[in-house]
């Protein structure tokens, strides 16, 4: 209500100027039931499951607008691959209103793919059942893996088919739509600043600025030039902290342009995302970027902050200079060395007794890491349990590193194999100089490592079974990705390496945005 909001209902692609936000109505779907439902979350926002087919679930779709809501589109503007693309808003987004969850905080929920709004442009406002279920599955995983993210309530299928034109699987095919329910405290974006930088409306900008701090940053203050210089040191240091942690479990966005920037510090929409397999800093799953790879994996720390700079800009019309905003890009940079450097440490079993000689031991393991093809998450968590194994037995230690690389290798050159042995006989007489028992090691280190990541490969097979009805992988992976952290040995196989056969398949290795 303490923002501007467009109220004609008109749902006509155009521009917004001199608004916030547009009130739209969902469009009806065909058939909607319910696909997937978030237990934790909803029993935390004090709501049961729902029936397959009633009420609920058709407000989950957008087919029944209770009294209460008012549904709205955001305006948003943005920087897509470093360009100013202008108006953007959300085409295929609405937020229904908000939730109070069982211990008083409160919550927007937001329909993705409810149909079209102001801000569809050319497309149609919907989304279809694969690019849902990556989003429902992967912003729940990463919140069980502790990474700062939107959440995901519901995967709701329509009944309807929609039509991409798009890279996947070679040509266009009708698939079936489905709708996401999705979760934040707030879906305010770096975008929704930029356009009315780039519109002069600073009225509206500092309406929308004293709106996010009251609401979101209460403890900030009231709102004062001052204040929106902590409040935007607040927001490089919540965005570094989100990328600590995307580097740390191998997290590839894949499109962090700025309307994809949430200033809560949240991943927010995920499209094109992936995961590393092999450590490769060159690696991005999003095959409208490989001519640039601007947001492969070793992009994304300078990639944020390049969007925090633009957010400094979009803030600049409140402060007196903006170059009082420049310390704070320096707490970008601080917190995301700290933060990477704590997580590299606890990932390692480490304490910080000598961290000069850390900084050159996590910088080699870095290049050897990417020099050969092994996989990320099984080489730390295959370590979790050989090195503070090793210190209660060193015999054979050359042996049992050797067949770690084995475990965690999709290939390995002789020299590559030679290179992270060293280094592994290296981090063992690091390791040795640790205070803590063997057994305190292993068990920080695996609550560090995750055993169980959403695999690209795995997020396929879950879509290509949930097209033809069979939902036991997705809901098999729903439990599991629970606690990624924990053995689950009746899991084994979700926790391999990928499959040779998965290595260049569309879908399972690499994704477009239009997703
Ligand atoms: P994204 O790449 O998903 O972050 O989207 C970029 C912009 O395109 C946002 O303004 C989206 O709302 C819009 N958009 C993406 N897909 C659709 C769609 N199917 N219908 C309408 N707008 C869309
Ligand atoms: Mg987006
Ligand atoms: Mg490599």
């Amino acid at each position: 209500e303490e923002m501007k909001g467009e109220a004609s209902m008109n749902k006509n692609p155009r521009q917004v100027p001199g608004y916030h936000y547009s009130r739209v109505d969902p469009t009806a779907v065909k058939d909607p039931h319910l696909l997937a439902w978030s237990a934790d979350l909803a029993n935390y926002l004090g709501l049961a499951r729902p029936p397959e087919r009633g009420a609920a679930v058709d407000m989950l779709a957008g087919n029944r607008v209770a009294e209460t809501m008012k549904p709205f589109a955001a305006r948003y503007g943005g920087h897509q691959f470093g360009n100013w693309a202008g108006q953007l808003g959300d085409g295929r987004a609405m937020s229904l209103g908000e939730l109070t969850a069982i211990d008083g905080s409160v919550w927007e929920i937001q329909l993705k793919g409810a149909g079209p709004t102001p801000y569809s442009r050319r497309a149609d406002g919907r989304a279809v059942l694969r690019s849902s279920l990556r989003e429902f599955l992967c912003s729940e995983a990463m919140h069980y893996l502790g990474v700062p993210t939107t959440r995901a309530l519901s995967l709701v299928g329509t009944g309807d088919e929609v039509v991409r034109d798009m890279f996947y699987n070679g040509n266009a095919r009708p698939e079936p739509g489905a709708i996401v329910a999705r979760v934040a405290p707030t879906f305010v974006r770096f975008g929704n600043f930029q356009i009315l930088l780039a519109t002069g409306e600073t009225e509206n900008l500092r309406a929308l600025a004293d709106y996010v701090i009251r609401h979101q940053f209460p403890e900030l203050g009231e709102p004062s030039p001052e204040v929106y210089v902590r409040w935007f040191e607040e927001i490089c240091r919540r965005t570094a902290v989100m990328i600590a942690h995307w580097q740390s479990v191998g997290f590839v966005h894949g499109v962090m342009n700025t309307d994809n920037m949430s200033i809560l510090g949240l991943t927010i929409d995920y499209g094109p995302y992936g995961w590393l397999e092999p450590y490769d800093l060159g690696w991005t799953p999003n095959t409208t970027d490989f001519g640039g790879r601007r947001y492969a994996f070793g992009q994304q720390p300078n990639v944020a902050l390049w969007n925090l700079m633009q957010l400094g800009q979009a803030l600049s019309p409140l402060l007196p200079d903006i170059k009082l905003l420049n310390p704070a890009l320096q707490v970008y940079a601080d917190t995301l060395a700290t933060t990477r450097h704590d997580m590299m440490l606890r990932k390692l079993g480490l304490t910080s007794l000598v961290p000069e000689d850390d900084k050159a031991l996590f910088t080699a393991l870095e290049q050897a890491l990417a020099e050969s093809e092994i996989d990320m998450t099984v080489f730390f968590r295959r370590l979790s349990h050989t090195g503070p194994a090793l210190l209660l037995d060193q015999g054979n230690e050359d042996t049992k590193l050797r067949e770690l690389l084995q475990t965690a290798a999709y290939s390995m050159a002789p020299d590559e194999e030679q290179d992270l042995l060293e280094w592994l006989h290296r981090y063992m007489q690091r390791l040795r100089q640790e205070k803590a028992t063997p057994e305190a090691i292993r068990e920080s280190m695996l609550r560090a490592n995750p055993k169980y990541v959403l695999r690209n490969y795995l997020a396929q097979q879950a879509i290509e079974a949930a097209e033809t009805g069979d939902l036991s992988l997705l809901n098999r992976l729903m439990e599991v990705l629970k606690t990624p952290f924990a053995e689950q040995p009746e899991h084994e196989d979700l926790a391999a390496k990928r499959p040779e056969w998965a290595r260049e398949k569309p879908g399972s290795a690499t994704l477009s945005c239009s997703s």
